[in-house]
């Protein structure tokens, strides 16, 4: 006999050779552009120019300015607002539209937790609805059913870089006068249609942090149409309670001052990130679309939706198992791919409803704010079981990985797949 049997190498969890040997590189965006815009800024001598006082240098020095109109312009929106972080963003999103406490605002349960945080800053009360099975973000439905007469808002989230339903979302608000703040931190760049991730909604955020697509160490920024919200975050950015006096401004709700400002360093490296991020979201979008090309017909598995006429940039590759199908329960695939080498595997994700603020009801001091403060007929439930989308890939539907942790080159891509087909391949080993 001249031909070679194929030699089936042992799992890795079980002894044998890992699939991938060598850990990939962590993702690095940067490149000499950013260190000269770096050091350029710190050769002027000035690292930030805001003013906290109603002046000509309220709105940030010439990077920030600069780093506002390049982003709005690649948007396609009037207004960017540099600031020092996506929760930053989100915080001031939602005193800019004029929550009162006690309001309630619909957020999703599956999503980083300071969508909602943002909401209780302002002694907001979130009320989360549950997920589409196929996107993981907000299902229109369950929006539509957590609505009361005390909803003002809904947050919402692209999460993991596909957007939202927002034609649906858009329509639904304007329907109940609700104002919508995308949360847009994990799908820069991503469309349906036309329309850019955080574009469409009253206020988009994005974020700039070391883990996002394109980054700035910390970083921020919130888009916008409306002029008054725009000028309303910009207050907030920047210690609106001493600026509000003398701006003549007449409302002064929630123009509680905070410091969210973006340096000049940052806005700096921005505007050579920004430069970078077509090319950034594509090669998320090229490492996705090869995954599932390779990980199609694998029993129990169901790679990522994308919606028709949609991009998905890949913040995480998020798979759907069904667990009885393959009769391997997922923590037990998961420690096997890791085994294999395969980065950033995910076992499961965030239920934000579940945390113990939400859980304890326990957020401003240790009595019970916001909540007591919205009185005895808010009747908000964090039970389990309130989004049992959610709850079920959270605990066992779900298993991703982090694909902007690194580059995804087509070979890695590729031996990310053989090594899925290794498990495969073997799942009575793991029974
Ligand atoms: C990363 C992230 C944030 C927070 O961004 P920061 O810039 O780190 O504050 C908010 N929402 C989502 C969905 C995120 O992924």
């Amino acid at each position: 006999m001249t031909h070679a049997i194929k030699t089936r190498h042992k799992l890795a969890i079980h002894g044998g050779p890992a699939t991938i040997a060598k850990a990939f590189p962590a993702y690095n965006p940067y490149g000499s552009e950013e260190v000269e815009a770096a050091t350029s800024v710190i050769r002027t001598g000035v690292l930030s120019q805001y003013i906290g006082a109603w002046h000509a240098d309220f709105l940030g020095g010439p990077k920030v300015r600069a780093f506002e109109a390049a982003w709005s312009d690649y948007f396609g929106v009037r207004y960017g607002v540099a600031v020092n972080s996506a929760t930053s963003g989100l915080a001031a999103a939602v005193g800019a539209i004029g929550i009162e406490p006690g309001d309630e605002v619909i957020v999703s349960p599956w999503t980083m937790s300071a969508s909602a945080t943002a909401i209780v800053v302002w002694n907001g009360i979130p009320v989360f609805a549950d997920i589409d099975p196929q996107t993981f973000n907000l299902d229109v439905g369950a929006i539509r059913r957590a609505i009361t007469k005390r909803t003002r808002a809904i947050v919402v989230t692209d999460i993991f870089g596909h957007p939202a339903d927002m034609n649906g979302i858009m329509a639904l608000a304007k329907e109940h006068k609700l104002k919508v703040i995308e949360d847009a931190a994990q799908a820069p760049a991503a469309r349906c249609g036309d329309a850019y991730a955080g574009t469409t909604a009253d206020i988009g955020v994005f974020s700039l942090n070391y883990h996002k697509h394109i980054h700035t160490g910390e970083g921020g920024m919130c888009v916008t149409n409306d002029q008054g919200l725009a000028e309303r975050m910009q207050l907030i950015r920047n210690h609106a309670e001493s600026v509000v006096a003398g701006k003549g401004t007449e409302n002064i709700s929630n123009m509680i001052g905070f410091n969210f400002r973006l340096g000049e360093i940052e806005a700096a490296m921005g505007l050579q990130q920004l430069r970078k991020l077509n090319q950034a979201a594509q090669a998320k979008t090229r490492a996705g679309t090869r995954l599932s090309a390779g990980l199609e017909g694998l029993r129990g598995l169901a790679t990522p939706t994308v919606k028709p006429g949609c991009t998905h940039v890949y913040y995480v590759y998020a798979l759907t198992l069904d667990e009885t199908l393959i009769g391997v329960p997922r923590v037990r695939l998961a420690q096997a791919l890791a085994a294999e080498g395969v980065p950033g595997v995910m076992n499961g994700y965030i239920n934000v409803h579940l945390l113990p603020m939400y859980q304890k009801r326990i957020a401003h001091g240790s009595r019970g704010y916001p909540w007591r403060a919205a009185g005895e007929d808010s009747r908000v439930s964090y039970a389990k079981g309130i989004c049992p989308v959610a709850e079920h890939m959270h605990d066992r539907g779900m298993l991703g990985i982090q694909t902007c942790a690194h580059d995804f080159s087509d070979d890695q891509v590729d031996l990310v797949i053989e090594a899925f087909r290794k498990v495969w391949d073997q799942l009575d080993d793991l029974r």
